[in-house]
């Protein structure tokens, strides 16, 4: 029997070394390669929600294969920053909807989601954004400018981590409405390329 040449071990080599490439691999979904934000698709353009020099981690960004992999909230940001940060509006608004039912209690349970405290801003394109674990700062119907405090996070809702869930709709009609309502892509001011990335750790400027 021969044995194997050497150009033959090296195009072996070479195989299992594509092999493992592709297998390894991080596919970029679509916020990373910017085909979120093609033409026609409405974005929100947000600041940062917290205020100048909090640092914090993004333990879940869009398209993560997590707790927010149901249809519809592909986009949609756990930000992880200790209890009582203050959360600031992205944008010009008006206090819409505050969501407290007093008795809701928090923990690392799905049992838990539909007791998160939330606030929610409409914008004036119509646009919404939705800040969970959050205790109202403000009332419903007030104005808000862009980086007003509007809350603080706290511990109510599914949450194994002290955070700020953070996501946005394009209407009131599609939150409300809309049987199949999808979640839209944001831009935010202050990170590269407006984007915030699954397990980056970021400060306010
Ligand atoms: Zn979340």
């Amino acid at each position: 029997m021969s044995k194997p040449t050497r150009a033959s071990k090296f195009l072996l080599n070479l195989l299992l070394l594509a092999i493992f490439t592709a297998a390894c691999a991080h596919r970029p979904n679509a916020y990373e390669t910017g085909e979120a934000f093609r033409e026609g698709t409405k974005v929100l353009s947000a600041a940062l929600p917290f205020k100048p020099g909090t640092a914090f981690r993004v333990r879940q960004g869009p398209f993560d294969e997590s707790s927010h992999s149901e249809p519809g909230a592909e986009y949609a940001w756990d930000l992880d920053v200790p209890l009582l940060t203050t959360v600031h509006a992205v944008a010009d608004g008006r206090v819409f909807h505050i969501f407290q039912p007093p008795n809701a209690m928090g923990g690392c349970d799905p049992k838990y989601a539909a007791q998160a405290w939330n606030v929610l801003v409409e914008h004036k394109d119509g646009s919404v954004s939705q800040y969970t674990h959050v205790e109202a700062r403000v009332k419903e119907n007030q104005a808000v400018a862009r980086g007003d405090v509007i809350g603080v996070t706290t511990w109510r809702g599914y949450m194994c981590r002290p955070h700020l869930h953070f996501m946005a709709w394009s209407s009131k009609d599609e939150l409300y409405a809309s049987p199949r309502r999808k979640s839209i892509p944001v831009r935010f001011t202050g990170v590269p390329d407006g984007l915030l990335l699954t397990g980056k750790l970021y400060q306010v400027p």
